[in-house]
């Protein structure tokens, strides 16, 4: 180590917080893994969440205001804890009196039920834990001896941690075109992270725009505008132009599929495909999936999941990741009034134009090249081509070897029991990661019936090595 190096670790460790564990990110993940903690850890235990988003706990999907933005997943399978199934029906019954189990809650509802419950957790063992809630970005990492991690913050500030889980997201993704396909002078039209909420004030409501990814995503937007009294065409754009399917209405129970020994996914499709048609209904079947699906992606080789995802990603989400009834509704009573069109293809260049912009794209099927005037694009292309790239602070621990990206690129290597795998091959066991980033090992790691057991698991093995 240069000695300036030596004198600049020296007086960030000084001057450093020291923590026993560290979230960094504040989304559900995050504060999942700290209400498991609180369960689980001996006192005196320090930790500390680090957030760059307002509204701890409420991450991209719970943060919205909006009534039209649905959970996509029955209220009954939403309870924070793994371990207490019914306990966001509870909480929705105590605020609204009755609810169905099978109902789709209101967004917004969610993310004032985790601050809840979070609160209620931390009255019930404030005394005993140091939790800091620091509202801050982490931009980079270091590694300090003894052996703990040293964090930047953009707010300038420092923290060390013997142990940090990664509770990053989904981060963004650009926009899918290539260099030099986009006008400089289009940018200020481009709307490139959706997330920040106040793009839509800008847009009038005569304004055309277009919409470039056809996932979740997408729908929330789309409805958010006409919420607020769109008149304006919206188009969207994406490679197969395939929108999600609802939930249905009338809930079938699992139909546990059998899937045989072939793990080639031809074979495999082909036979769920033949399931799903001899099912009544085909979610069923879907639901009957979705408990085997970490298992089976984990015996599927690297070649295998690839091709997964090359040839039958966009069918997986529209099959699974479906749309609560009355969001589809919606959606679709849009398109057929014609407020609302899909298109299948691929975005070729975005220029700019006195009128406006000026999109290219390439149609599929045909090959022809397609043009559409409109006066924004909006980027919703982040749930589904999400990665690592995007992160300051994923950079800086990959440049250490302390995180490399997964085979697929989804995320970052992590083994069976979420601890990141480093350059050298070896799981550490003082650094974890939850949600997301983990999809490259489980797949089926996006949802909070799925996360909140791993934040379980992560919070019962911090707890045994503290
Ligand atoms: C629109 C939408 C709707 C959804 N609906 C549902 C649903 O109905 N049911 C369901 O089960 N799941 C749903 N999901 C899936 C959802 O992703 C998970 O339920 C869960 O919210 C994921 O939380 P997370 O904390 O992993 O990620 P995020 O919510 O993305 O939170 C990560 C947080 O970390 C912060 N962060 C990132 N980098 C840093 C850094 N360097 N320093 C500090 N902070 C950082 C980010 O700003 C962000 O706030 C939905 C997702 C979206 C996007």
């Amino acid at each position: 180590m240069l000695q300036s190096e030596r004198k600049a670790t020296e007086k960030l460790e000084e001057t450093s917080k020291v923590y026993d564990v560290a979230i960094v990110g504040a989304g559900f993940s995050a504060i999942a893994l700290a209400m498991n903690l609180l369960r689980v850890l001996q006192p005196p235990v320090s930790v500390a969440i680090v957030g760059d988003n307002p509204g701890f706990g409420r991450g991209t999907a719970y943060r919205t205001d909006l009534r039209v933005h649905r959970l996509n997943v029955a209220a009954a399978r939403m309870s924070v804890y793994a371990d207490e199934p019914d306990d966001f029906l509870s909480w929705l019954g105590s605020r609204y009196g009755s609810v169905s189990p099978d109902g789709y809650a209101a967004r917004t509802d969610y993310g004032l039920y985790v601050r809840d419950r979070l609160a209620a957790a931390l009255r019930d063992r404030d005394r005993a834990f140091r939790i800091d809630f620091i509202k801050a970005k982490a931009t980079s990492c270091d590694l300090q001896i003894p052996p703990s991690f040293g964090f930047k913050l953009d707010n300038g500030d420092t923290f060390r941690a013997a142990n940090v889980v990664l509770a990053l997201g989904v981060g963004s993704a650009d926009i899918p075109a290539a260099a030099g396909q986009i006008d400089d002078q289009a940018e200020h039209r481009i709307v490139r992270n959706p997330w920040r909420l106040s793009w839509r004030s800008r847009v009038r409501a005569v304004d055309t725009v277009l919409m470039l990814g056809s996932g979740l995503t997408m729908i929330d937007q789309v409805l958010a505008l006409f919420a607020r009294g769109h008149e304006g065409k919206v188009h969207v754009l994406s490679r197969r132009g395939l929108v999600s399917h609802s939930h249905a209405t009338r809930k079938l129970p699992p139909v546990t599929p059998a899937l045989g020994d072939s793990r080639e996914i031809s074979s495999l499709l082909a036979s769920l495909r033949a399931q799903a048609n001899a099912t009544q209904d085909w979610r069923a079947l879907m639901d009957g999936l979705r408990p085997q699906t970490q298992t089976l992606w984990q015996e599927l080789n690297s070649e295998q999941r690839s091709r997964f995802l090359r040839h039958a990603l966009p069918w997986w989400n529209i099959h699974r990741h479906r749309l609560a009834p009355t969001v589809h509704r919606q959606f679709d009573a849009l398109r057929k009034a014609g407020a609302v069109s899909v298109h299948a293809g691929r975005l070729s260049a975005v220029r700019s134009s006195s009128a406006g912009l000026g999109v290219q794209y390439r149609e599929r099927g045909s090959g022809s090249e397609r043009s559409l005037s409109v006066d924004w694009v909006v980027n919703c292309t982040g749930m589904e081509r999400s990665g690592v790239a995007q992160s300051p602070l994923l950079k800086s621990m990959i440049d250490l070897g302390l995180v490399v990206p997964d085979d697929l690129g989804l995320g970052i290597a992590v083994d069976e029991m979420s601890r990141v795998v480093g350059a050298d091959g070896l799981a550490n066991e003082g650094l974890l990661a939850v949600g997301q980033l983990t999809a490259g090992r489980f797949w089926e790691i996006t949802a909070v019936p799925d996360i909140r057991v791993q934040a379980r698991d992560i919070a019962v093995a911090l707890a045994r090595r503290l």
